[in-house]
């Protein structure tokens, strides 16, 4: 019998035999020498696709100069990217930290921080079924992921939760003690399901008129992924607390919590971290978000997602699916039957080489390219999936 290579590994999920060795661009290379189309990249992690040269630099670079002044003192790359996403944002003040869990606490305690000084100590957090804010104990709370609620119980207490697209499900859940709505303009794990234009603008004004912190999680719809510097401003409105994480990094850990200078209102020693704000991931961070304010960089962002969009349309006409739905290069294709899993695996078997996707539900296939895929590397993924489908679905 075959070992399985994770065989030292703690159990966490299955896992492919397949042992990754190198990555570059929307390429991946097992040790066996097999190439796979990445449409998956780390869930959209990788958002300059693998080992891109402006990163390495940039942390090859840094790693000469200092790695750790510690959390006690300024470090340049810090101030900068502060300083970058100030400009680029509605927000006047940001917190580097290492996961997207990790920034999405932090906009928790902020939240409770505020509710504390200005709110006469409102603390509870309304936020989404189906939604997806991390893996911490907290977040799962937060989350509302069927099961979530119990598989650690006991679980942190104060997260009430609504419904997407139901803002009387959102009025309804407010209570004296709420501070806060948390949301994912567009659910990924959910199976990418975007909040619609007339409930965000109308969640936006119930926040402003019961004072309640609107706090967006674009762990996963920020930094270009979603067609523009970050999501919120697809939908045109300002929310007061976002984090970022996932695509800032390009793959290496680093997040954020972006706020507006009102709730800039931590006291000294209320929050911190080992790790948050170190110059190596703050370089990697500068670097990145340099790369996606080049000319035309957001613009062709939008085409790709356009082209994905168009190409996935032409599939679900020629295999009779359910259909797409995505904002720029976040997207999912819906199949009639709970087949997904099937398809990822028949993708990654294709010969001569795989193409790897991702199922976050049994019925869906989600697609998160590196916001620099080629058009013609895209359309060689549409081609790719053309045939896995053929396969599994006849
Ligand atoms: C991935 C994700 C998180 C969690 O980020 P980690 O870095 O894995 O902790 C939180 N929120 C959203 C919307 C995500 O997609």
């Amino acid at each position: 019998m075959k070992t399985d290579p994770g065989h030292t590994l703690i159990t966490i999920n299955s896992r492919p035999d397949a042992v990754m060795a190198q990555g570059q661009g929307s390429w991946l290379v097992d040790e066996g020498g097999r190439r796979y189309l990445d449409l998956i990249q780390g869930w959209a992690v990788n958002s300059l696709g693998h080992s891109p040269a402006v990163v390495a630099q940039a942390l090859a670079a840094q790693a000469q100069r200092l790695w750790n002044p510690g959390p006690a003192f300024y470090n340049r790359p810090a101030l900068d990217l502060a300083q970058r996403l100030v400009e680029l944002s509605c927000f006047d003040r940001a917190f580097f930290m290492s996961s997207g869990a990790e920034a999405n606490e932090c906009a928790v305690k902020l939240a409770r921080r505020w509710g504390r000084k200005a709110r006469g100590g409102a603390h509870e957090i309304i936020s989404f079924e189906q939604g997806f804010h991390g893996r911490t104990l907290a977040m799962m709370s937060a989350s509302g992921k069927p099961g979530w609620d119990s598989i650690y119980a006991p679980m942190p207490q104060g997260f009430a939760k609504a419904r997407l697209n139901d803002i009387a499900s959102v009025a309804g859940a407010i209570t004296p003690d709420s501070v806060a709505v948390m949301i994912e303009l567009v659910q990924g794990e959910a199976g990418v399901v975007p909040a619609d234009p007339g409930f965000v603008r109308e969640l936006r004004a119930l926040c402003t008129e019961r004072r309640l912190l609107l706090i967006v999680d674009e762990v996963q719809t920020g930094m270009g992924r979603c067609g523009h510097a970050f999501a919120h401003q697809v939908y045109d409105i300002e929310p007061d607390l976002m984090t970022l994480a996932k695509g800032i990094g390009a793959g290496l850990p680093l997040s954020a919590l972006l706020c507006k200078e009102e709730f800039n209102c931590f006291e000294p020693g209320d929050q911190g971290g080992t790790y948050c704000g170190n110059p190596l991931m703050t370089a990697v961070g500068l670097a990145v978000v340099n790369e996606i304010c080049r000319p035309d960089f957001l613009a062709t962002v939008r085409q790709r997602g356009q082209q994905l969009s168009q190409g996935l349309q032409a599939i679900v006409r020629e295999h009779g699916l359910v259909g797409e739905r995505g904002v720029g290069l976040l997207r999912a294709l819906i199949l009639p039957t709970d087949q997904a899993e099937e398809v990822v695996t028949a993708a990654r078997e294709l010969q001569p080489v795989g193409l790897l996707l991702n199922a976050p539900r049994p019925h869906l296939l989600r697609f998160m390219p590196a916001l620099n895929i080629d058009a013609a590397e895209l359309d060689e993924g549409l081609r790719l999936l053309g045939l896995a489908l053929r396969r599994v679905l006849g």
